[in-house]
């Protein structure tokens, strides 16, 4: 079951509560650049991507962040460290939520200011704590960055904002350690009702960065922690978005298109699974609704692994069988397989329109 959060408005989307868990990225770009980040936020826009954030490094970005606010069609985070001016500059030209981590803005003179102009403007802040920002004090405390020393940080900073009666923030607790970082989301969503930013911090590149993210965040979906989530892999923020959705999809806590289970193969295969598989995947491609079909390579665990299935199909020794809720409705010659499994699926779409 979903960790109960509140709900925090960020934009026009709202954010926590009952609410989708909401996917986001970062550019890579620099914001001064205006073209290339608009670019990019334009591409993430397309692959689905549901806020973006940008860095605001320095005060030649201003002209920069106030065009891209004014063409961005999906809630702009703004990140900000060491410059408190930058986090009200951010805010003055659009911001809909600004990053920032309380502790290393200059003081609590300039935290206040911030948090009045962000109640004013009613601006979301997000608190990011990480292993790499634990105040000094916290890793004398524990030795080193552990979750309490994390989540003793994120809970400061909390009662700080709260003590000035800003409470409209959403928290992240990101380490480069899956471990450690689950263990602080965990802690954390004991202690306070503020919706979770969860991600894996620095996970690093390709197929690794994915497995990395995949395990810390999905693990924590699963537990119902996460009410926005992001993966930070080297490279096009495109597969972020790509990698966010497939994780959001394989536990079942967000599921938008169709899923496909197929099965390894082995010794008993009796048919080219892989290629089958390929063509059912192309022809998912336009279908929006979130059916499960299975493609398995032969009868043995038909029935069986297709209950878990809305439809399915095996096939060996030239015949094929499409089952549905793991009964077989269809016996079938091999090659007529996918037609077959095809007019299966228009007639399930057409009986969940009509059932609504
Ligand atoms: S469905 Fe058949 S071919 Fe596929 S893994 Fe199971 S036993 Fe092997």
């Amino acid at each position: 079951m979903r960790h109960k959060t509140r709900e925090v408005t960020i934009g026009d989307l709202a954010v926590g509560g009952r609410n989708p868990v909401i996917v986001q990225s970062m550019t890579t770009t620099d914001t001064r650049d205006f073209d290339a980040t608009i670019a990019e936020i334009r591409a993430l826009e397309e692959a689905q991507c549901e806020m973006v954030r940008v860095a605001f490094l320095n005060k030649k970005s201003y002209d920069s962040l106030v065009e891209i606010k004014r063409l961005t069609k999906i809630p702009l985070i703004v990140d900000i460290h060491f410059t408190a001016e930058l986090a009200l500059l951010a805010m003055e030209a659009g911001a809909d939520k600004i990053r920032i981590n309380p502790g290393n803005l200059g003081g609590l003179g300039k935290l206040d200011k911030i948090l009045e102009m962000a109640r004013n403007k009613g601006v979301a802040i997000r608190i990011g704590v990480n292993s790499g920002s634990v105040e000094k004090d916290l890793l004398d405390k524990y030795g080193y960055p552990c979750p309490d020393a994390i989540v003793e940080s994120a809970m400061r900073w909390v009662e700080y904002c709260e003590s000035k009666k800003f409470e409209n923030l959403v928290l992240s607790l990101k380490s480069s350690n899956v471990q450690t970082s689950i263990q602080s989301y965990q802690k954390i969503s004991k202690l306070c009702d503020y919706p979770l930013h969860v991600g894996i911090t620095e996970a690093g590149m390709g197929e690794y960065a994915k497995i990395k993210s995949a395990v810390g965040i999905g693990s924590l979906l699963t537990q119902g922690i996460g009410d926005t989530i992001r993966c930070s892999i080297v490279g096009d923020p495109v597969e972020e978005i790509k990698t966010c959705y497939n994780i959001l999809k394989s536990t079942g806590v967000r599921v938008l298109e169709p899923e496909l289970i197929a099965c390894p193969t082995c010794g008993r295969i009796q048919i080219d699974l892989e290629k089958l598989v390929h063509e059912v995947e192309e022809k998912m491609k336009g279908i929006k609704e979130t059916i499960k079909i299975s493609v398995l390579g032969c009868p043995v665990n038909g029935p069986g692994e297709a209950r878990e299935a809305d439809l399915g199909i095996a096939g060996g020794n030239g015949k094929g069988w499409v089952y549905r809720d793991g009964e077989v409705i269809r016996t079938v010659k091999e090659e007529e397989l996918l037609d077959a499994l095809m007019e299966e699926v228009d007639i399930w779409k057409q009986e969940q329109v009509k059932n609504g």
